[in-house]
């Protein structure tokens, strides 16, 4: 502990005065005593002073600085005494005693209560103190409170509208711009997804703040990426130059990213994607907004999930198992859908409907059994959809019937396009017990507007032409 304190300065202030004072004294009484007539009574005052200044003394050096103080003054006040009368002097220097202890005790008291005073002031202010750091708390955690539930209302949002949204393109929106929204700030949102069958990370969708740099695929974050989908667990980089599991690359170290979250979107162990979000700041992301990100990536991927399920749905409701041509019903519903496209035209618009049945097809399963039979139904069905264009519909009519919807067909065209497949299907052999065999097809064909403008009218005309080929000795075209 340092004696230059500020209390022993003043001990030795009040000491040099005191003994300037004694000093003084000292003098005076010799003085006055020369010319006042009642010394004792100006002794008596003056050990009275003197007292009070033992008794300082002693409340503020203890039992010794006491003493010490009234011995010096006895020797200073030696001198002016020593003409007094001895019992008057030793009573004089009893009652200084005494009156200095009295004085000490009460300043001691005084002091205590003091003591007491200041000490119990201390713990107010401590309480008080106390008390502002925890109202300080209190509010912040308020408020903490109150950006947690804004964020939890804004993930409830986000809940809802992924709950409706079919499709991987909505989803990605949804995603990128609530997750933008929620994180906001300088924040970069990416959204990956990995296409069926696919390994390949693509990047559907990004949101940023215009002065963010632009993601680079192929280069930058494909570290991150790649740890993630190795450990298929959430990543939180707080800053990516002192993250020692990763060593940066040249289009790491150019991106602007520092901190970076990276959620992967998994379900039942296949990844399906990824949410990132990234910040040109260091250690930009809470423990909340890295569990909120995982939230928001499981709410992402289970709706990824049901899109492809709806789709998978979908297609199994429109589509035949066996050939993966679409179904009887899907057929006759795109023919009315493309009828009313096809009126839209003035006229204009053409398109030919064929209906095919395979000859013979009964004695073919005889012969070759029934397995063979589905390999030709496949066979028959690759061809016809490997020759279709877009906007035509092939689909499986019946057990061993097919129809097709060609566009933009005139009567010419459909003859014509309508022998190519009989050709085509005619002229491939399937392998069986290693022989080539051969099948072939009738074809009847209808014509829009010219056998109708009605589906019922145009698959009856198809049929009524397909039945002539068949009366007319199989393999054949007929379009009336
Ligand atoms: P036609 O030349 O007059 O059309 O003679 P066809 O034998 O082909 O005609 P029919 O309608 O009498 O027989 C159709 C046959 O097609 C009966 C059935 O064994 C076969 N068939 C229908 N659906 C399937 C199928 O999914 N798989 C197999 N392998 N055969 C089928
Ligand atoms: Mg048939
Ligand atoms: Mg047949």
């Amino acid at each position: 502990m340092t004696p230059f304190t500020k209390r022993n300065f003043l001990r030795i202030i009040v000491g040099c005065l005191s003994i300037g004072l004694l000093y003084s004294l000292h003098k005076l009484v010799p003085f006055l005593a020369s010319r006042v007539q009642h010394l004792e009574l100006i002794i008596i005052s003056i050990m009275i002073m003197m007292s009070l200044l033992v008794m300082f003394f002693w409340s503020v050096f203890g039992v010794i600085g006491g003493l010490a103080s009234f011995l010096i003054t006895m020797i200073f006040l030696y001198n002016p005494l020593t003409d007094m009368d001895p019992y008057y002097y030793s009573v004089l220097i009893l009652a200084f005693f005494v009156s200095s202890y009295i004085g000490y005790y009460i300043s001691k008291k005084i002091g205590i209560s003091e003591q007491k005073y200041t000490v119990s002031k201390e713990k107010i202010e401590e309480d008080v103190n106390l008390l502002h750091e925890h109202v300080k708390n209190r509010s912040g955690e308020v408020l903490t409170m109150g950006n947690k539930i804004e964020s939890l209302l804004k993930l409830k949002n986000i809940a809802d509208s992924l709950s409706v949204s079919l499709s991987a393109e909505g989803i990605t929106k949804i995603v990128t711009e609530e997750t933008f929204r929620l994180f906001g700030e300088n924040n970069r949102v990416l959204f990956f997804t990995v296409q069926e069958g696919e390994r390949r990370l693509k990047l559907a969708g990004e949101v940023k703040k215009t002065r963010r740099s632009e993601f680079k695929v192929r280069g930058k974050g494909r570290i991150f990426n790649k740890w993630v989908r190795e450990n298929m667990k959430s990543l939180l980089v707080k800053d990516v130059k002192k993250d020692f599991r990763f060593s940066l690359g040249a289009d790491e170290v150019k991106d602007d990213a520092v901190s970076l979250m990276i959620k992967p979107l998994i379900i039942e162990g296949r990844i399906l994607g990824m949410l990132r979000v990234d910040s040109p700041r260091a250690d930009a992301f809470t423990q909340h907004e890295f569990r909120l990100i995982d939230i928001i990536g499981e709410l992402a991927a289970v709706a990824l999930e049901n899109t492809r399920l709806y789709r998978q749905t979908e297609e199994l409701a429109i589509k035949d198992s066996l050939t993966g041509l679409y179904v009887h019903r899907y057929f006759t519903e795109r023919v009315e859908e493309e009828i009313k496209r096809a009126e839209l035209g003035n006229g204009k618009n053409t398109f030919a409907l064929f209906m095919l049945d395979i000859d013979n097809f009964k004695e073919f399963n005889d012969e070759y059994g029934h397995i063979s039979g589905d390999m030709v139904l496949k066979k028959i069905a690759r061809k016809l959809k490997s020759i279709s264009s877009a906007g035509d519909i092939v689909a499986r009519y019946g057990g061993e019937e097919f129809v097709f919807l060609a566009l933009d067909c005139d009567k010419k065209n459909a003859t014509r396009f309508a022998e190519e497949i009989r050709e085509g299907i005619g002229s491939s052999p399937i392998v069986l017990r290693r022989k080539k065999c051969f099948v072939t097809v009738s074809v009847g064909v209808s014509l829009f507007p010219r056998d109708g403008r009605r589906k019922e009218e145009l698959i009856a005309r198809a049929d009524e032409m397909l039945y002539k080929a068949k009366a007319g000795g199989k393999n054949r075209v007929c379009s009336g």
